[in-house]
């Protein structure tokens, strides 16, 4: 106990230095909690240190523990199969993996039935790595045509990036860099339900690069909560 209150006050006094570093206040940069793995205990505690968002990549960790966890907005950032849209659509506030036109139409269709519009993220795959979701910036302009056209239950509020791993997190800072030109451009659009204020990227070992290439709301999980075992039931 103890512990991850200060992993938390350590991450905001770095964020905060990092952004004014480049003219930017911490305050605007929204720290997400990842609690994948985690007890309700461990996030409960995480929230009592201040986290008022927190992340799960999988829907069934979401359903399992979001009523022994206190009032905190949810975020779903891994990857999400349509067939569990139904279970998360209304205990989440946004979804961070939207990579297709169908995963779209289907979370359009689930808000809709519960009279509410989801905010989404587009994932963008940047380094169009194999092994990670996500569309190319390329693919961009045409799926967030397609579901301004098709899906009025949704509003697209950014994008999110997952970097490859990098021992130097320099070596990602082009992939960042790429990902916020190409937020800068839609951010400039009004549209009611194309509204830019989130650029998701950043994780424990590469937010500080992240921040420093117009991040502006970071996913860290284990500098909050120590390495995660998956081999622990939970
Ligand atoms: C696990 C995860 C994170 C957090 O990673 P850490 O290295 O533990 O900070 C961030 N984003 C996504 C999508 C994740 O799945």
């Amino acid at each position: 106990m103890g512990k991850i209150r200060d992993n938390i006050a350590a991450i905001n006094a770095e964020k905060e230095r990092i952004a004014e570093s480049c003219g930017r206040r911490g305050e605007d940069v929204l720290l997400v909690a990842v609690t994948k793995t985690r007890t309700p205990e461990e996030i409960n505690e995480a929230i009592e240190a201040g986290i008022t968002d927190i992340g799960e990549n999988k829907v069934q960790e979401v359903v399992d523990k979001f009523d022994s966890v206190k009032p905190v907005r949810w975020h779903l950032i891994g990857h999400l199969q349509t067939n569990k849209v139904k279970y998360i659509i209304d205990k989440v506030a946004m979804i961070h993996s939207v990579d297709s036109l169908h995963l779209a139409q289907e979370i359009n269709k689930r808000a809709s039935g519960h009279g509410l519009t989801m905010d989404i993220l587009i994932q963008i795959n940047a380094a169009q790595e194999e092994s990670k979701f996500g569309i190319s910036t390329e693919e961009t302009d045409q799926l967030i045509r397609d579901v301004l056209e098709t899906c009025p239950n949704v509003r697209i509020r950014g994008l999110m990036h997952i970097a490859p791993y990098a021992e130097n997190p320099e070596d990602v800072r082009i992939y960042f860099r790429q990902v916020k030109e190409l937020y800068d451009k839609f951010a400039q659009i009004s549209h009611e339900r194309l509204d830019f204020k989130y650029l998701s990227m950043g994780m424990s070992h590469d937010f500080g690069v992240a921040i420093e290439e117009g991040s502006n709301l970071i996913r860290v999980g284990t500098s909050i909560f120590g390495e995660r075992d998956y081999s622990k039931k939970q």
